[in-house]
């Protein structure tokens, strides 16, 4: 079975035009994905390839533009590999022999804020090292520092692995829990599922299905029912059950349903805990108290879905927001991995579920707006302030962190 795209640790190969960066993903994978030439520039857009890289795992390797790119289209295809920096967990900065610039230093300088392991590889070694000094400036602000070239033979990609495992991040050798570390084994939740508009027809989401499998490695006993029969489910319960998760959207409904000392929360709570970090969601969403007449609000969206009438994101966050603030706000939609690079025009940014990306993507996003002092929040956590259960909401992953 293939595994999501947002499983897979996503390693992206940066550097100038023709320093080789197709060259070393085509030996990684060992087939023709770039078509590698001597011109420059050769690579225009960002062309990605998952693959399995033993025993790393799943993997996603994507080849971006030349980063001294010229010319109008040239600045577009830097702008696109810039965007492909923030879905990149493990960062392949490709150089040849030619001395180290002000491009590339630039560069660095902007890795090292995007938080992601470094790997520097000095590629077409049989045209010479490259100078003393620039190799140590190389060395000093990566991970690992690897050599390689495209025409003679070499240890280079058991060098490359060796390298991944030794700095991975933590998330991919620990990976999160949803909910085991709140329900143990032979005990009772109850997850309630709205099958309303949005609901997907003849299946259910990926973290409802993600929450369940969890539940079922766990040895730990999952009810599903939807929030007109809870009531029922809860009284056809010998014994309460330990927690009582719910889509966002059926909280308000549900929390006067479930009795005050049994946990409730969402399972968009969950995945924010999951898929970013839960505190800074958390601090964000106080923003909600203190907006102002046409302050822009950023919605990201991690998927490109077609927006239904009463979409979560399009209309009912933005409804829900307007009703609790009373303020005429202007909301501005970006989809998949698409982030702008000026997110000071806003006042705050809500994140979705997040359930299609990474949880580097996602922290990557909280760290820029952290940097640029703008505050983010996620959907769910939105959703229970905004119905005036958030902190009932939190308790359960409060309790944990
Ligand atoms: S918009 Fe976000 S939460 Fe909704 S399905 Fe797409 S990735 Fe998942």
């Amino acid at each position: 079975m293939k595994a999501l795209k947002s499983n897979r640790l996503h390693i992206g190969f940066f550097g100038k035009r023709n320093a080789g960066k197709s060259t070393l993903v085509n030996k990684i994978i060992g087939q023709e994905l770039s078509i590698v030439s001597d011109t420059k520039g050769t690579t225009t857009d960002v062309n990605q390839k998952a693959m399995e890289l033993l025993p790393i795992g799943p993997v996603m390797l994507l080849d971006t533009a030349g980063i001294d790119d010229i010319g109008e289209l040239g600045k577009l295809r830097i702008e696109k590999s810039m965007k492909a920096l923030l879905r990149c967990d493990v960062v392949v900065f490709v150089v040849d022999n030619s001395p180290i610039g002000k491009i590339e230093k630039e560069f660095i300088e902007k890795i090292k804020n995007n938080n992601s392991i470094i790997i520097t590889v000095q590629n077409k070694t049989d045209l010479g090292e490259i100078n003393k000094e620039d190799k140590e400036f190389l060395e000093k602000n990566s991970h690992a520092y690897l050599k390689t070239s495209g025409i003679t033979k070499d240890n280079f990609i058991f060098e490359f692995k060796k390298a991944l495992i030794k700095n991975l991040p933590e998330e991919y050798i620990n990976p999160g829990v949803i909910l085991k570390d709140i329900i143990k084994e032979n005990e009772v939740c109850i997850f309630v599922i709205p099958i309303d508009k949005e609901a997907p027809k003849g299946r259910i989401i990926l973290p409802q299905v993600n929450s369940i499998r969890e539940m079922l490695d766990n040895n730990s006993i999952t009810l599903v029912c939807n929030e007109n029969n809870l009531d029922c489910a809860l009284h056809k319960l010998k014994a309460p059950p330990k927690i009582v998760v719910v889509d966002s959207q059926a909280f308000k409904k549900v929390s006067s349903i479930v009795p005050d000392d049994i946990m409730l929360t969402s399972f968009s709570i969950l995945f924010a805990r999951l898929k970013g970090d839960i505190k800074s969601f958390y601090e964000g969403a106080k923003k909600l108290d203190n907006l102002n007449d046409n302050d822009k609000i950023l919605v990201l969206e991690s998927c490109s879905h077609h927006p239904v009438e009463d979409d979560i994101g399009r209309v009912k966050i933005p409804d829900l927001i307007r009703k609790y603030t009373n303020k005429n706000l202007i909301f501005e939609h970006f989809s998949g991995h698409d982030f702008p690079l000026d997110i000071e025009r806003y006042s705050l940014i809500i994140h979705c579920g997040a359930c299609m990306t990474t949880r580097g993507e996602v922290m990557r996003r909280i760290l820029i707006s952290k940097e640029k002092n703008i505050p983010i929040t996620n959907y769910g956590i939105v959703i229970a302030k905004c119905t005036g259960i958030l902190e009932r909401a939190m308790k359960p992953v409060f309790n944990k962190d």
